[in-house]
């Protein structure tokens, strides 16, 4: 496959390498499926669709299909976070964040959005979070009177390609009596995560990052004891109250009308992690990070993050001096590829390259080399 055939700002007539955090390139069969049957969603055939997905969802994650349930919404990822920050914190409750980004700052928001008590502890987006940081905050808020219920966290920090660490986090939850509630849009089959072992009781995710589906499906995976002692009573919002499509869903029912196409395309997605395997899927990816990552640095670029804090999909590269992203970012298109901006304070300093998605390691290899080329431009 060529470039894009494009003079700047066309629309690319060839189809791009998508090297931004989602949506991704998919394999051809996802987007086969969306010019499948035209059904309603209030039909057995949707059901059946509607279960298979919620079940093979909770597989390919292996957490328990008993105490585990899955809850598939319409919308991106924000979406299935908001639905889960709304639905967690019952009126009255406190929610603590632990943002270093993008992310976690937005879930911030959207807690003061539903009203509840927000305590944010920021720390800087290219360290790992100050966990005793955290730990004063939430003693000092219940000392404060706070009605502390909820602590959230983004696993995958997209803003930077930073895994945060979820295990810590979730102890910290656990001791104080907290639900766990994760942001894994960028990382539920992207990063190996064992959701019990880390107390998760609910992860948000989306069809179109690392599951390879198409965008406009989202999910939330959740303890269905944790869903049930949390609900917050009125519901906070009517569209995203995570209870009511619980007990719809479960129910062979639907409280509305779902992307009823995209949630075909996220059925094939999902048949195809479970035959790559989960394990197979995560090599894949460290795989492609590894080809961006040794050719960078062979450029002479110095990669944004230590080691020790990469995720297996985002690599945040220093802006070397003399070059601006504009210009990397349109020779990049010219070539095929889609690369991304550094997110809110990085964006002058640092762009992104990500690797979700299908993509043949050759590309990626020669994504490297229009790099360099421009580089030396
Ligand atoms: C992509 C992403 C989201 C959601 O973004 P949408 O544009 O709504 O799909 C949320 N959190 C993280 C960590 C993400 O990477």
């Amino acid at each position: 496959m060529g470039g894009l055939c494009v003079s700047s700002g066309a629309m690319p007539t060839e189809q791009p390498y998508l090297l931004n955090p989602g949506p991704v390139n998919v394999h051809p069969d996802v987007k086969r499926a969306i010019a499948g049957p035209d059904w309603c969603h209030r039909e057995p055939e949707f059901f059946a669709l509607q279960r298979r997905v919620r079940a093979g969802l909770l597989r390919v994650l292996s957490v328990d299909a008993q105490r585990w349930a899955s809850v598939l919404l319409t919308g991106s990822g924000t979406c299935a976070v908001e639905a889960m920050i709304s639905s967690f914190v019952p009126r009255g409750g406190g929610l603590v964040v632990v943002s270093n980004g993008v992310y976690g700052d937005r879930i911030a928001k959207m807690g003061r959005a539903h009203g509840a008590e927000v305590v944010e502890v920021i720390s800087d987006p290219s360290v790992a979070p100050d966990l005793g940081a955290v730990e004063r905050a939430i003693v000092e808020a219940k000392a404060r009177g706070v009605k502390l219920t909820t602590l959230a966290a983004v696993h995958h920090e997209t803003t930077t390609g930073l895994l945060n660490p979820v295990e810590a986090i979730g102890a910290i939850a656990r001791h104080h009596g907290l639900a766990f509630v994760l942001d894994a849009v960028s990382s539920l089959a992207g990063e190996a995560i064992d959701l019990e072992a880390c107390c998760v009781d609910a992860a948000a995710c989306t069809a179109n990052k690392c599951f390879e589906g198409l965008a406009g499906i989202c999910f939330v995976v959740l303890r269905r004891e944790a869903l049930a002692r949390l609900a917050p009573e009125p519901a906070r919002t009517l569209y995203l109250h995570l209870p009511s499509y619980l007990a719809k869903q479960d129910a062979d029912d639907t409280p509305f009308t779902p992307a009823v196409q995209v949630l075909m395309a996220l059925d094939v997605a999902v048949k195809l992690l479970d035959e790559e395997g989960l394990a197979r899927r995560l090599a894949r990816y460290a795989g492609y990070a590894k080809i961006v990552r040794d050719g960078v640095e062979r450029l002479g670029l110095r990669l944004w993050l230590p080691k020790e804090l990469r995720s297996n999909t985002i690599t945040t590269i220093a802006m070397p001096a003399g070059l601006t992203y504009e210009r990397l970012h349109d020779a990049m298109r010219d070539a095929g590829f889609v690369i991304y901006a550094g997110q809110g304070d990085l964006r002058t300093k640092a762009f992104r390259i990500a690797n979700m998605g299908r993509l043949p390691e050759a590309e990626l290899a020669r994504a490297i080399d229009v790099l360099g080329t421009t580089l030396r431009g």
